[in-house]
């Protein structure tokens, strides 16, 4: 592996940190920002922002209007985005779009490309993706599957519920998993305004990082025809698989780039602070927290990179995308725990970003798989040799 970085990534990388500082950290207490996360208004000029400075949708391909880059690349520049609570979004690199897009580019007809794939990586429309389901459907089990297809004609009519479907409110289309009558599990494409979808209610929920927040939503007799299946009939937790491994590690960048935010400002407080005549950074139990961090920040990159690096190889990397998420999870967490404790009574209050941070950032040991399900995972490949 070669880790550095080659001049045009660097250049990049310094644009990406610049366009954060300048144009989105500033609006960070937008009064559009809302408790289900930035309005659509607020969305569309962060994405106007990264439009004229070149930065929208790194991820794409070129020839959809994207810069076509590698994991590798990813992992520079989505730390860069993720720096800001709001820089994901500006760039259109968050999730749930971010991994749909992915998906889409490997899967999806070109009619379904035309029709969903380029507006969304324009920044015109969002998408969502819709699996997990209320007891006992599926949820950290995805085989539990309980929302239906059944064939009727030239459609296929879904029936079901599902939860926690980020971004589904002002959605343009979702993507749907349904079990098959033979008991397999295939992706579906719809529209969001077709007769047979509902939006029950939002949720209530610790973090406001995402446009639309998160959904309950039915399905009673969507009628969905079937030029509008996703990729192979039955293969949906094949294609899962194909969104998730690096779904799940864009997560891990663009958190690194929020926990490295909180390492700076609690490092800038442990600097000016001063308590019993000296700055908390020099007291021995505030400098360890930060060197703990420094140490934290440091193995999240190397996970993310080594998985990336990877992938561009062509390797599927499975095993090492579900070892870096949980190593990235809980050093990031751990990270802004820490700048929690070093900021003082400020750090628990909008005073400071980090406390929107750490909101933020609790889900992400949950969702894409909660941290046990992927030890559960790598324990039965490591016992059977096949890590
Ligand atoms: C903020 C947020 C956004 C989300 N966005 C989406 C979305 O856009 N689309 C979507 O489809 N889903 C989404 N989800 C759902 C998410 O993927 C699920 O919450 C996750 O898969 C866990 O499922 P569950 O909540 O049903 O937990 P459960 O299945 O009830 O599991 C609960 C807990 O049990 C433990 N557990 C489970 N299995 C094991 C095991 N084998 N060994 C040990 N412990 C275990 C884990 O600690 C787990 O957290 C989102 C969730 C959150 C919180």
């Amino acid at each position: 592996m070669d880790f550095s970085l080659s001049p045009a990534l660097l250049e990049l990388q310094q644009r990406t940190r610049r366009f954060i500082a300048e144009q989105v950290i500033p609006l960070e207490r937008d009064p559009r920002q809302t408790p289900h996360g930035p309005s659509e208004a607020l969305r569309r000029e962060l994405v106007g922002r990264a439009r004229a400075a070149g930065l929208l949708t790194p991820h794409a391909s070129r020839e959809l209007g994207g810069l076509g880059l590698t994991h590798v690349e990813k992992a520079v520049v989505f730390e860069e985005a993720g720096y800001s609570t709001l820089g994901p979004t500006a760039l259109n690199i968050h999730a749930p779009d971010e991994g749909n897009i992915h998906l889409l580019e490997q899967v999806a007809t070109d009619a379904q490309k035309e029709r969903w794939l380029r507006p969304m990586v324009q920044g015109h429309t969002r998408s969502c993706f819709a699996m997990t389901e209320p007891a006992p459907g599926a949820g950290a089990d995805p085989s539990m599957l309980a929302t239906t297809a059944v064939r009727d004609g030239d459609d296929y009519v879904i029936n079901g519920r599902k939860w926690f479907i980020t971004g589904a409110e002002g959605a343009a289309f979702a993507i749907v998993m349904a079990r098959m009558e033979d008991g397999s599990a295939s992706m579906f494409l719809t529209d969001m305004d077709r007769p047979g979808i509902r939006i029950e209610r939002l949720m209530d929920a610790m973090d406001s990082c995402f446009t639309g927040g998160h959904a309950v939503m039915g399905f009673e007799n969507l009628r969905v025809p079937a030029a509008d299946v996703l990729g192979e009939l039955g293969k949906g937790f094949k294609y899962a698989q194909v969104r998730l491994a690096p779904a799940r590690l864009t997560h891990c960048m663009r958190w690194l780039g929020q926990a490295r935010r909180a390492h700076d400002e609690a490092l800038a407080y442990a600097r000016e602070r001063q308590a019993f005549g000296k700055p908390l950074g020099e007291h021995e139990g505030v400098s360890f927290m930060l060197a703990d961090n420094d140490m934290d920040l440091h193995t999240a990159r190397l996970h993310i990179w080594h998985t990336a690096w990877l992938l561009d190889q062509g390797q599927k990397g499975n095993f090492e995308s579900s070892r870096a998420k949980v190593v990235c999870s809980e050093a990031e967490w751990r990270v802004v725990d820490r700048c929690v404790q070093i900021l003082g009574g400020q750090g628990v209050t909008g005073e400071r970003i980090v406390a929107r941070i750490f909101s933020d950032m609790r889900a992400f040991r949950i969702y894409d798989g909660p941290s046990e399900v992927h030890r559960y995972s790598m324990g039965r490949k490591i016992v059977a040799g096949r890590a």
